[in-house]
């Protein structure tokens, strides 16, 4: 099979490896579609995240489906044929934060594509059963691309359940007045669906590209910010009378992006950071911060959201179609990269279609 594997910065070599056999309690899937996540483009572009580093040959992509292709002893609930998306993290569910649910925050948790796991842009990949969730046919029928798009909505439902939104079942909508997200990417408008799917009265989305902020309009922001031509914190604070907003989502990952989302936040607000900067620092307004007591979460990946974001898109509740926006076959994946890099054409999220 196919097995694309990042050597170094830019080095992309295909390998020609055996198949992998399922383990007991593992499937084996034939990887579909892969969304370059921007971590992948950390990893690309610098064979590193801050202190995680590739020092050997590793396949990337963790944004997956695929169809299950064998199953290993015992493996009852999946077969041959069902359509899947992977949650591409592998807890230890022995340590205490496993144990208390937090299993996102697992420390050394096996992840795709980041060093030492090899992730899916290669044709099969072997993974615990428990770990691959059945998509139904119905009453939505999902392509593979927003298959794989579950996983950046995943993290969005993820924050915004963080940011103290998500409603538990069975209770109303929490209201909230005014919301910010700074940063259209995927992760940005993933944020946008989720808060629009609870409720949230007021979004103002910012983000430098044109084609983001139409799209952001056309997914339910209520007004947009073209940071080439503005200042998002003096923008908000504009439309909202001086005031500033109740929650700032960060998505941008940009080295101001932290201070500027300080400064849009309201007395007593929340900001909310998704953002993977390129430095490992971030500088924010201490100033601004502490005067206006805000606080701060921190989103490590997500966290027992994949079925309701299955729920949410199944049930046509969320757009994840339009994230999907540019496709090139594997040969291709570092014109891939390089496009997704550049922000080319408007680009969202390129897909990788490791088979059709
Ligand atoms: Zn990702
Ligand atoms: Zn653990």
């Amino acid at each position: 099979m196919r097995a694309l594997r990042l050597h170094g910065p830019r080095d992309l070599q295909m390998h020609d490896e055996p198949v992998p056999e399922p383990g007991p309690g593992d499937v084996r899937i034939r990887i579909k579609s892969v969304g370059i996540c921007a971590s992948d483009l950390h990893y690309y572009r610098d064979g590193r995240i801050s202190s995680t580093v590739i020092t050997e040959p590793l396949v990337i992509g963790h944004e997956a489906s695929g169809v299950v292709d064998a199953v290993g002893e015992r493996v009852t609930d999946l077969a041959p044929g069902d359509r899947v998306a992977i949650e591409p993290a592998k807890p230890c569910m022995k340590c205490e934060f496993c144990l208390s649910g937090n299993y996102n925050v697992c420390p050394g948790i096996p992840f795709f594509g980041t060093p030492p796991t090899d992730g899916c842009l290669r044709d099969y990949v072997t993974w615990p059963a428990s770990l691959a969730l059945k998509i139904p046919h119905q009453p939505k029928r999902l392509s593979f691309d927003e298959i794989a798009m579950l996983e950046p909505l995943a993290i969005g439902v993820h924050a915004v359940w963080l940011a103290g939104l998500e409603p538990s079942a069975g209770c109303d909508p929490v209201r909230m007045d005014c919301v910010a997200i700074l940063g259209a990417g995927a992760v940005g408008l993933s944020v946008l669906q989720s808060l629009r799917a609870v409720g949230v009265s007021r979004v103002l989305v910012s983000d430098p590209v044109a084609e983001r902020r139409k799209l952001a309009l056309r997914l339910g922001a209520d007004e947009v910010i073209d940071t080439s031509a503005v200042k998002p914190e003096d923008e908000i604070e504009r439309l909202t009378g001086g005031h500033g907003v109740d929650i700032v989502f960060e998505c941008a990952g940009e080295d101001d992006a932290l201070r500027q989302a300080c400064r849009a936040a309201r007395v007593l607000g929340k900001v909310i950071v998704l953002g993977i900067p390129d430095g490992d620092d971030y500088t924010f307004d201490a100033s601004s911060a502490r005067r206006k007591q805000l606080s701060a979460v921190f989103v490590r990946r997500s966290n027992n959201t994949a079925e309701r974001s299955i729920g949410l898109a199944v049930e046509g509740k969320v757009d994840l179609a339009c994230l999907a926006t540019h496709r090139f076959p594997l040969e291709r994946t570092a014109e891939a990269m390089e496009f997704a890099i550049a922000k080319r054409d408007g680009v969202i999220r390129a897909i990788v279609a490791v088979s059709e």
